[in-house]
């Protein structure tokens, strides 16, 4: 019969196939843990006095990140809140709002929801039915990522948490790679390194850690979670490579391991020859750090026929 093997336990809940540890529920929740606060301290993510902003969904992730991070908190070594953004995703979204505003309840935390339509004047859905030029996550992931700036500043956030985790990484070093997105693979890594103080810092705390170690991690520690998956998400390109790299693990289990590590060595050799240098400037339109002169979501926004309400 197998046992675990920290404590000897015979209910073991993984074996984990890119080590070969076998660990019982507790173990395996107390070794996830560690994991992860070890990854904040070897990335420098968290610094004492940091007010923390967890990107919370309600999905798995951010909910994970939200229980790590309480242990800072409880400790009085960061402040922490939480925002929750409303695409506007019908049939999907509203469950998701819930379920975060139990779990920053339950933990007595601030908690805000902001809404594409309240910044853009359109769902994520009415988007769509206009048959926009690009994919929803494409429209999702400028408009989600301007949200989220903007309102993590407005209630004095210092970092911003998101709950990506190690297939979220690898799909997206492999994806930028094929797509021959070279600037954007300058810029992917355990947090963002903008110089540019409106740009607040975001942090990727689960990095390191599988996505079905952090399923098995919010069932082992029963939290309230949200699993249903968003409706635009199979129509990705993300969701083809994510399955590609899926089918890959299932005969070579470390294979997301070894392509995070290969890319975070030739990152800084990436950044030195192919970060764009130019500086960033003010959007003419809301204000926001921009390349040119209006920011993507200006742009976006503006294609849509809507302008971003100040
Ligand atoms: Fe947005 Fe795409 Fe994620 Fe759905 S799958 S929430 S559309 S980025
Ligand atoms: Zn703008």
């Amino acid at each position: 019969m197998k046992q675990c093997d920290r404590c000897g336990e015979s209910r073991v809940i993984i074996e984990r196939k890119q080590s070969g540890q076998i660990l019982c529920k507790e173990c395996f929740i107390q070794t996830t843990r560690e994991k992860v606060l070890k990854d904040i301290r070897k990335y420098k993510l968290i610094r004492k006095g940091d007010t923390v902003a967890v990107a919370l969904s309600g999905g798995k992730d951010s909910v994970m990140v939200l229980d790590i991070l309480y242990d800072l908190y409880e400790r009085n070594i960061i402040d922490l809140l939480s925002i929750t953004i409303d695409e506007g995703i019908q049939g999907y979204r509203e469950h998701g709002i819930k379920i975060a505003r139990n779990n920053a309840r339950k933990i007595g935390i601030k908690h805000e929801v902001v809404s594409f339509k309240d910044y853009f004047d359109k769902t994520l859905d009415e988007i769509m039915n206009d048959e926009p030029q690009y994919g929803a996550c494409t429209y999702c992931g400028v408009f989600r990522r301007w949200i989220l700036n903007r309102v993590a500043r407005d209630m004095n956030a210092t970092k911003i948490a998101t709950g990506h985790n190690l297939d979220d990484e690898t799909q997206a070093i492999v994806m930028n790679y094929l797509e021959g997105n070279i600037d954007n693979l300058t810029r992917i890594g355990p947090k963002s390194g903008s110089k540019d103080g409106r740009f607040i810092v975001k942090i990727k705390p689960l990095r390191e850690i599988p996505e079905r170690e952090v399923a098995l991690y919010v069932v082992a520690r029963d939290l309230d979670v949200h699993f249903a998956g968003c409706p635009y998400s199979s129509d990705s390109f993300r969701a083809e490579i994510g399955g590609f790299i899926k089918k890959l693990s299932l005969n070579h289990p470390t294979i997301m391991y070894s392509t995070l590590r290969g890319f975070d060595k030739i990152k800084p050799v990436l950044k030195a020859e192919f970060s764009r240098k130019s500086e960033m400037r003010e959007c003419i339109n809301c204000g926001e750090p921009a390349a040119h002169d209006l920011c993507r979501a200006c742009i976006f926004s503006k294609s849509i026929e809507n302008c971003i309400n100040e």
